[in-house]
């Protein structure tokens, strides 16, 4: 549905250039809801704008649908309204002196297809009642809370039977809860409408209940594509693994028989790739489990509670290993307040970085 190969942009800021997409390449599926998710100022908006025909980038194709929509070298830039998308910002962008209905007609009687007004009508009720504002049309837009203000924007997209779906951002202006409930519905009437979604969002909890596939940007570039259970069981490097949640570091080398050396002591790897020099495992607090200390286990070791944290239906506790602490999140009743415990690192939950590898960092530059 969405092709994209080597697309590059910059923007001249004062006197040094910004490279806000460094040569991208991307392949969105029919039906897929896709989501870029990166720090600020990673070029995720400048992507989303570029497929929308918002932003001229510098070099590179873009494909929608297999209809080649724009390419730098063939000199093809087709304008946002013949590419068949629908587009939801996070200003919402609309009218305040106008009613709903207003607000959704513009685009239809005003933009490339200009429907009849009898049309216009219907297409707008349909649109209203896929976001549930059925009895809304007539209501000025200035009188809607942020969360129809969000539902109209959404239906506005919707009307014009886009091919595409961009959303940029489309959650921020709401409340944590209502953002909660309203990126679970439109999750839900994606899928129903079986429509293709691009979604730009800095947020990995929203990115991994709405997406099919992440794209993880950083200063431009795609680090890793994945579906959401890949890019936290199995990152790319040790800071695609922060961002997707907590984790425990443990510095260490390697050993002739494909253990790490750690500093709380020698750890066997699933599946152990010989680095040079010194590496970093990490293991996620749930992952570190609390066994009876007979257990025959690799991996198993002792170690002492210092805090325990009673949080409703997990406790975290940090675990003092050799002179280590070690984060552990565990059921409640598998707990333990305070003294002696064995710790168990599964094998297949570690992973293995080189501790030299050159990242990139996924703070804000
Ligand atoms: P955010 O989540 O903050 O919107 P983003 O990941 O969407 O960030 P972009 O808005 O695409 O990032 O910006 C990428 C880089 O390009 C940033 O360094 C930004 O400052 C720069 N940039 C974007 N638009 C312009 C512009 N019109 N002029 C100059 N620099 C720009």
């Amino acid at each position: 549905m969405i092709s994209i190969t080597g697309l590059r942009k910059n923007f001249q800021s004062g006197d040094h250039a910004v490279a806000a997409l460094q040569g991208i390449d991307l392949e969105v599926a029919r039906g897929e809801f896709f989501v870029l998710l990166g720090p600020s100022g990673s070029g995720k908006t400048t992507l989303l704008r570029s497929v929308a025909g918002l932003e001229k980038p510098d070099g590179g194709e873009i494909s929608l649908d297999g209809k080649l929509v724009f390419s730098k070298s063939r000199r093809i830039a087709e304008p946002p309204e013949a590419r068949g998308i629908g587009m939801v910002f996070q200003s919402y962008a609309i009218w305040p002196h106008l009613t709903v209905a207003e607000n959704i007609g513009l685009v239809l009687t005003h933009g490339r297809s200009r429907l009849s007004k009898s049309e216009a009508q219907t297409r707008i009720r349909h649109a209203l009642s896929l976001v549930q504002l059925d009895d809304f049309e007539n209501r000025p837009a200035r009188l809607l809370s942020g969360g129809q203000q969000q539902r109209v924007a959404l239906a506005r997209a919707l009307a014009v039977n886009p091919a595409l779906l961009l959303m940029d951002e489309p959650l921020s202006n709401l409340d944590a809860r209502l953002r909660e409930e309203v990126r679970t519905n439109i999750k839900k009437l994606a899928t129903r409408l079986g429509i293709t979604a691009l979604y730009v969002t800095h947020d990995q909890v929203e990115a991994m209940v709405l997406a099919d596939r992440i794209a993880v940007m950083a200063h431009g570039e795609i680090l890793q594509i994945g579906n959401p259970f890949e890019l936290y069981r199995a990152p790319a490097n040790s800071q695609i693994a922060e961002f997707f949640g907590s984790i425990n570091w443990l510095h260490g080398k390697m050993l002739a028989d494909g253990r790490v050396d750690t500093e709380i002591g020698p750890l066997v790897i699933a599946a152990p790739r010989q680095y040079e020099g010194g590496v970093v495992v990490g293991i996620r607090p749930e992952d570190v489990k609390l066994v009876p200390a007979s257990a025959e286990l690799e991996n198993r070791l002792a170690g002492n509670v210092v805090t325990s944290f009673f949080l409703g239906d997990h406790v975290m506790c940090e675990v003092m290993i050799g002179a280590t602490i070690v984060n552990v999140k565990s059921l409640p009743d598998d707990a333990k307040p305070a003294g002696g415990v064995t710790v168990h690192l599964p094998k297949q939950r570690i992973v293995i970085f080189p501790e030299a590898e050159p990242q990139q960092s996924l703070q804000p530059r």
